[in-house]
């Protein structure tokens, strides 16, 4: 039985999959503290039968490196109950024959996108932005993981809001995240016309980090979710500024549907984190 956690800042999805990574049954509920949260799920995947391998999509920040020895674990996090809660050993606890596999809720996404491409970035604008890497086939980590939402872009000519990142205030999270977007013009992001200029601001940012990427890790595809890119036109947009700002300068760019939505929509997460499961059971 190949399973599936997919954890988010208000819901929790657990799944049973295929060995595809494709879901075959699925169960949401509220995410609460790390050990409740994780008693559901365990108790879910109980009902269903035994465990061979157990892939988990993660929010950050979180240990993602298995050559670590607090691999799985929760790092520094204001979120109650979840601060050096250890993922692994709450599953190995339960199910000590299955294989384990985690990653970023993000760089699970990336993988799940990426079908046979092997260098794919993944982005998500909500609550917040996170961004996951495929390169070379591998999910990139680092000392920690990319943490793409804190960099740092050029300013679109005439903002001058000075962000709502707590860390940074005007990276791109800060600038172009749902709350930073409701913050600057008074108004939630899916209630602003498509003519605003809100749009205009959003898709500098998103095109001059598409650029950013272009020029450091080099993606055959940027595939971008989460509730904003929901936003009428918003891939075809960015993608088109991208264009121009380029210069002529990376090929990629000259075959087009470079910049898309996620083929798997909602599912992105939960279907990396199968995927996730079946790489961890390969070893
Ligand atoms: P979370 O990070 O909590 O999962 P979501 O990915 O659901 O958040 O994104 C929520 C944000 O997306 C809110 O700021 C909301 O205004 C915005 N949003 C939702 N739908 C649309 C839409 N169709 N167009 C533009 N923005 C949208
Ligand atoms: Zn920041």
């Amino acid at each position: 039985m190949i399973c599936g956690i997919e954890m988010g800042g208000t819901k929790t999805v657990v799944a049973v999959g295929t060995e595809a990574g494709e879901v075959k049954e699925e169960h949401r509920f509220e995410t609460t503290d790390g050990p409740e949260t994780f008693e559901r799920a365990i108790a879910w995947f109980r009902e269903k039968g035994e465990p061979s391998a157990i892939g988990v999509a993660a929010f950050g920040p979180v240990s993602v490196d298995p050559e670590r020895e607090d691999f799985g674990s929760m790092l520094a996090t204001p979120k109650p109950g979840w601060e050096g809660f250890s993922i692994r050993q709450a599953l190995l606890d339960a199910f000590p024959d299955a294989a384990f596999g985690l990653d970023t809720d993000v760089n699970a996404a990336a993988l799940a996108e990426a079908g046979k491409l092997s260098d794919v970035v993944y982005i998500t604008i909500g609550t917040g932005i996170g961004g996951g890497v495929l390169s070379g086939g591998r999910l990139v980590h680092g000392a920690l993981h990319p943490e793409f939402g804190h960099w740092r872009p050029v300013r679109a000519e005439g903002d001058d809001f000075a962000g709502v990142c707590p860390f940074h205030g005007d990276c791109l999270e800060g600038l172009a995240s749902g709350p930073a977007i409701g913050k600057r013009w008074g108004k939630e992001a899916k209630d602003l016309p498509e003519n605003h200029q809100a749009w205009d601001f959003e898709t500098h940012y998103l095109a001059e980090a598409a650029l950013t990427l272009l020029a450091t890790v080099s993606p055959k595809r940027i595939v971008i979710g989460g509730g904003v890119s929901q936003a009428e036109g918003f891939h075809e947009r960015i993608e088109k500024i991208v264009r121009e700002r380029a210069g002529g300068y990376f090929p990629v760019l000259e075959q087009g549907s470079f910049i898309v939505p996620p083929r798997h929509g909602q599912q992105a997460g939960i279907r990396g984190a199968l995927l996730l499961a079946m790489q961890a059971r390969e070893g």
